[in-house]
């Protein structure tokens, strides 16, 4: 049998299904990968300096300039057909490491998404004080200071070095042990503590299906001794929508 069509019947007989996605979801949106943009978009500079409290106090301007950058990119990105298939699918809970809405634009509902990683759409304040305000991604501010307690403002994003909020954590780690699929879409899988969480579903004994043109070498290696763990090279957007098709 065709693998996809493989998994494709492991998720159709499935009630309950979590996806777990990564920044190759949202490439054929046009928003660049993390490790494998092509426009260099991520490579004009180290994002490790850029994404980091380190980069912010060098400085703070380069940093915000950069994120007014990925938030412009974003307000022109439309949802593809992976993000259609995911949100359409009312068995499914979403884990995604992506900062973009376009789950949400698809239809996800918010409460059934957990951004481990934060959101772009957002600006809070560097000094936790929990001020929190919504930002205009096409006329992001730059530099602007919390009203609340005048520290520096930045965006709602997880750095490089910076612990993830818990309660998202936990809800994200309560989607991956009920389901009895998690659906990997779109990630290197070298960012911990996100990608413990397919070690976590695979302890479980749950179902895994992974996509991705390019999937991490350890994941094939384990799939060639684990008969519930698929690997499916291909793109997101030709893949998701066949393996979700019901
Ligand atoms: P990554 O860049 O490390 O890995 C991207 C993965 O996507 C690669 O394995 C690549 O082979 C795969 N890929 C590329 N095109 C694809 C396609 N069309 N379909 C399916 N897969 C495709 O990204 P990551 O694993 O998400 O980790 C990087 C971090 O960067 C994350 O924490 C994330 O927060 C952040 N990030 C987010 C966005 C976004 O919000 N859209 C974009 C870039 C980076």
């Amino acid at each position: 049998m065709d693998p996809i069509d493989a998994a494709a019947t492991r998720l159709a007989r499935a009630a309950r299904v979590t996806s777990f996605t990564g920044a190759g979801l949202s490439a054929e949106s046009g928003i660049g990968t993390f490790r494998d943009d092509d426009d260099g978009h991520w490579r004009k500079f180290d994002p490790m300096v850029l994404a980091s409290q380190q980069g912010f106090a060098d400085d703070r301007e380069r940093v915000m300039r950069w994120y007014a950058e990925r938030r412009r990119t974003l307000q022109g990105a439309e949802p593809n057909a992976a993000h259609r298939a995911l949100a359409a699918d009312d068995r499914l809970h979403h884990v995604t490491q992506n900062v973009d809405d376009l789950l949400e634009r698809a239809g996800a509902p918010g409460s059934r998404v957990h951004h481990l990683h934060g959101t772009l759409l957002t600006d809070r304040c560097n000094d936790d004080c929990g001020y929190e305000i919504a930002v205009n991604l096409l006329d992001a501010p730059i530099l602007h200071d919390c009203p609340r307690c005048s520290a520096p403002m930045r965006p709602s994003v997880v750095w490089f070095g910076e612990g993830l909020d818990s309660a998202v954590w936990e809800a994200a780690e309560h989607a991956v042990a009920e389901a009895d699929v998690l659906l990997v879409v779109g990630t290197s899988l070298m960012v911990q503590p996100a990608a413990g969480l397919v070690q976590a579903a695979l302890q479980l004994g749950a179902t895994t299906v992974y996509v991705d043109p390019a999937p991490d070498a350890d994941i094939v290696d384990a799939s060639a001794r684990n008969d519930r763990l698929f690997v499916l090279r291909g793109m997101a957007g030709d893949v998701v929508p066949r393996l979700l098709a019901r």
